[in-house]
């Protein structure tokens, strides 16, 4: 009989916890220097309830990393040009350090507007095409969290990158493309799948590191994982779950964990795995955008 390998879970809960602890001493340190905290601006319109606690979210850890957290909620029917004149105050609010709008937007808003009125050395969640340009270009880029994250995953399983074949699924501005770029940077040669690549199952095989960020529940099977590769799986996707009872619901990647860790050599778990990272990652980058506009040095955690 032949014996699987053992994957290892990668414990992104606690991977994040540590990186948290490390932004929050780096914050104090801020402080003591600077005589103010790094400051994150989080604007949510309108009532969406997966945002709202999101907002909510971020806006606690904000504190708990002894940071500013400036919250502002507007409701659904606020016009456009009140979410500019918002946005524009934040960016010449010294205080602030990073501007987060929380999307989806309401329909009536043009978000990528949105995104490009806000300055781009508070832009911390990395979308800005100044930012997405500058991560192409190898220029130092504030870089979108969650990918950020999945870099950070990545490697504390394996430091060294540099010739790893890599498989993206997903070509999102959010997270896909930026993770096809820090991969790149990181000197692995990397494939970009989609919804229109041709046979998906053995594009996936060829890779060392296969990142999964499609939004389709368990979608990659397990022998589309080769042996030992490091699987990061992205997606977050609620799906019935009967034997918990009638009406309930679980959580579930794009990956079909149960099959995939038999093959992988580590793998990222839903829930648990890359979801903590980006708030975690958001910190970092408020941290970061505060040290670059301002000059003050602290140890600013890096992938
Ligand atoms: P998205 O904007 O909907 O993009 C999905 C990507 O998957 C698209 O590029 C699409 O290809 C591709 N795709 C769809 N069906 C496919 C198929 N059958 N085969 C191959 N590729 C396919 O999604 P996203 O915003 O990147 O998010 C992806 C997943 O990550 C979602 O489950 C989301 O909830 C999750 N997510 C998690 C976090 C976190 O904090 N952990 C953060 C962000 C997103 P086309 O471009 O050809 O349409």
């Amino acid at each position: 009989m032949t014996t699987l390998p053992t994957s290892r879970i990668i414990d992104g809960k606690a991977f994040a916890e540590g990186l948290r602890r490390r932004v929050a001493e780096a914050a104090a340190d801020f402080l003591s220097r600077s005589g103010r905290a790094p400051g994150l601006a989080v604007v949510l319109a309108g009532e969406d309830p997966a945002s709202s606690v999101y907002v909510r979210n971020k806006a606690q850890q904000t504190v708990e990393a002894g940071m500013a957290s400036f919250e502002h909620r507007l409701p659904a029917e606020t016009g456009e040009a009140e979410l500019l004149a918002l946005v524009a105050r934040l960016n010449a609010d010294d205080a602030v350090d990073g501007i987060l709008v929380q999307l989806p937007l309401p329909a009536h808003i043009d978000a990528q507007k949105v995104i490009e009125a806000i300055d781009p050395a508070k832009d911390v969640d990395g979308f800005h095409p100044e930012n997405a340009g500058r991560l192409m270009t190898g220029l130092p880029a504030l870089v979108p969290c969650t990918p950020l994250g999945c870099l950070m995953l990545i490697k504390s399983i394996e430091p060294a990158l540099a010739g790893l074949e890599a498989v993206v699924v997903g070509r999102s501005n959010i997270v896909g493309k930026p993770m096809a770029q820090l991969l790149l940077a990181e000197s692995c040669t990397v494939t970009v799948a989609h919804s229109k690549t041709r046979d998906l199952p053995a594009v996936c095989r060829r890779a060392d590191i296969l990142v999964a960020a499609v939004g389709r529940p368990q979608m990659v099977r397990g022998d589309w994982v080769k042996p030992g590769a490091i699987v990061i799986d992205v997606g977050i996707n609620r799906i019935p779950a009967p034997e918990r009872g009638e009406g309930k619901t679980r959580l579930v990647g794009d990956v079909a964990y149960d099959e995939a860790v038999q093959h992988a050599g580590a793998i990222t778990p839903v829930p648990g795995g890359v979801g903590p990272m980006t708030i975690a990652c958001l910190l970092r980058n408020t941290l970061a955008a505060a040290v670059a506009r301002t000059g003050v040095v602290v140890d600013v955690p890096s992938a």
